[in-house]
């Protein structure tokens, strides 16, 4: 199963995120800030991390940049997800090193779509492929 870990200081978008990957058969973490998720992102090594921007003490870009600057991390996809709309935002996102960005209030199928095809990618591209899976396990 694949691991989630979801960075959020809102308690009401992490309740929401995580039913959503819940119901789509990912196991979930909750980071409550972008110090907390730069530590769990480092003992834990989930398949993907979901970061918001807006955070108090360490934001969602410090957070990128630290996680995709340490070699421990940096190959772990991160989306971020954010209710930011400015122009520039997403920019600004992808250039602290998001491997996506979904804009809230999002679009539900979109929004699992984009973090099952981002963990697809990165396991295609690991070293430690794991081995071949069952047929129809993913039906
Ligand atoms: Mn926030």
């Amino acid at each position: 199963m694949s691991r989630v870990l979801i960075v959020e200081d809102n308690v009401d978008n992490y309740e929401l995120v995580r039913f959503l990957l819940g119901r789509a058969g990912y196991e979930t973490r909750w980071a409550h800030n972008g110090g907390e998720g730069i530590l769990m992102a480092n003992a834990e090594k989930p398949d993907l991390i979901l970061m918001d921007l807006s955070m108090p003490e360490t934001d969602g870009w410090t957070a990128t940049k630290s996680l995709k600057s340490d070699p421990e991390t940096k190959h772990i996809p991160i989306v971020a997800l954010t209710a930011h709309i400015l122009p520039g935002d997403r920019k600004r996102a992808l250039q602290a090193g998001c491997d996506g960005y979904l804009s809230k209030p999002m679009n539900i199928a979109l929004f699992v779509e984009t973090v099952a095809n981002l963990i697809a990618k990165a396991d295609t591209k690991s070293k430690h492929r794991p081995k071949i899976k069952p047929q129809g396990d993913r039906a």
